[in-house]
């Protein structure tokens, strides 16, 4: 339920009704607005805490929350939750694009890719160093040298780091090196995962399952959001269906249903959701104009030697192209995409950052 307190509520008041909460079992989450503040009590909060939260002083209301998903949905926080990445607003009414290599590879390829895809406007690099394959067999990531690599292609273009968490036991080692950590599809219900992030508060993307629905993937924000971390973004990527034409297929009405139901920023992959770089672009466009507020797109220096997701990779002159046809799309919608941070606004002073 969502306790609103009155606009002129009294600090002491406000926290003699998260004491109530806490001693109720629930958990107390506050969201100061401008004007007000709400507090969410969360567990199982049954009808009956109601009228116990009514009358104490400086509560104006109590709203039950009708949703599974409490502090994800837009009845808790109506406002699109914006959160800063390095100088890039995410979730406002900027586009970010997230872009980089499936898997980091060597120091030439990740450089190379690193300078083409800021040079046609990325935000972010990504960049796969632990990576979760469907077969055993296939290169598994180069683990934390792959780590020290991103690290150096932030230094030299600027640009913060997204890379792929896949096991509890790898946050000190990731949130040392990542600015963002990525939850992978194969991973949106590892509940030891999603709680463990939750508790770094750091900045995570977590990815749809291709076999979860919206709704699944909302209650998996739900751990992370209820463990203490609101800097969550979500991600479209492609669900399995009967066809077959496609890795995946874009499930592109997730983007307004998600848009609806939360505030959290929503991403759209349009690499794992088609699986060809040809479609790549197509998608891309077609999630900007559905609401997308980014994207995170696979670019590789030389697709066809990568070690994984070739078939998908842009080429860097490919991304350009993608870039300016969703820049325009964009306007098209009454969006821009977010500006590069100057080199005057760079802690590091690098150009372009
Ligand atoms: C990836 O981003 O390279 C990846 C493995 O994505 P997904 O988890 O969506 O399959
Ligand atoms: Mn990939």
């Amino acid at each position: 339920m969502m306790i609103i307190m009155h606009t002129d509520a009294t600090e002491q008041q406000i926290s003699t009704v998260v004491e109530r909460v806490e001693e109720n079992g629930l958990r107390a989450h506050l969201s100061k607005g401008e004007e007000r503040t709400v507090i969410g009590a969360v567990g199982d909060g049954r009808a009956i805490y109601m009228d116990m939260f009514v009358h104490l002083p400086g509560v104006d209301r109590v709203i039950p929350i009708s949703r599974p998903y409490k502090l994800a949905s837009r009845e808790f926080i109506p406002e699109n939750s914006v959160f800063p990445l390095d100088g890039v607003k995410v979730g406002d009414n900027g586009i970010v694009l997230i872009a980089g290599p499936c898997s980091v590879e060597n120091r030439t390829q990740l450089l190379e890719t690193a300078y083409a895809v800021r040079e046609a406007g990325a935000h972010a690099l990504r960049g796969g160093a632990f990576k979760p394959r469907t077969s055993p067999y296939s290169f598994q990531g180069l683990g934390e040298a792959g780590l020290e690599l991103l690290v150096e292609a932030r230094e030299v273009t600027g640009m913060p780091i997204v890379t792929e968490i896949m096991a509890p036991e790898q946050i000190p080692l990731l949130t040392r090196y990542a600015d963002v950590l990525q939850i992978g599809a194969r991973n949106m219900q590892n509940y030891a995962l999603l709680n463990a992030v939750g508790e770094s508060r750091h900045p995570v993307l977590l990815k749809r399952s291709m076999m979860a629905s919206v709704e699944d993937l909302l209650m998996a924000a739900e751990y992370i959001l209820s463990h203490g971390n609101r800097r969550v973004m979500l991600c479209e990527r492609g669900i399995r269906t009967f066809e077959t034409a496609t890795r995946n297929t874009t499930d592109i009405n997730a983007i307004p249903v998600l848009k609806s139901l939360t505030h959290l920023p929503v991403l759209l992959d349009p690499s794992h959701s088609t699986g060809h770089w040809e479609y790549v672009a197509a998608i891309a466009r077609s999630g900007i104009a559905a609401g997308a507020d980014g994207l995170i797109v696979e670019v590789h220096n030389n697709p066809s030697e990568a070690k994984s997701d070739g078939a998908q990779s842009l080429k860097p002159e490919r991304f350009a192209e993608m870039v300016s046809q969703v820049r325009a799309v964009a306007e098209a919608v009454g969006r821009t995409l977010v500006p590069i941070p100057s080199a005057e606004q760079s802690p590091l002073g690098i150009p372009g950052k």
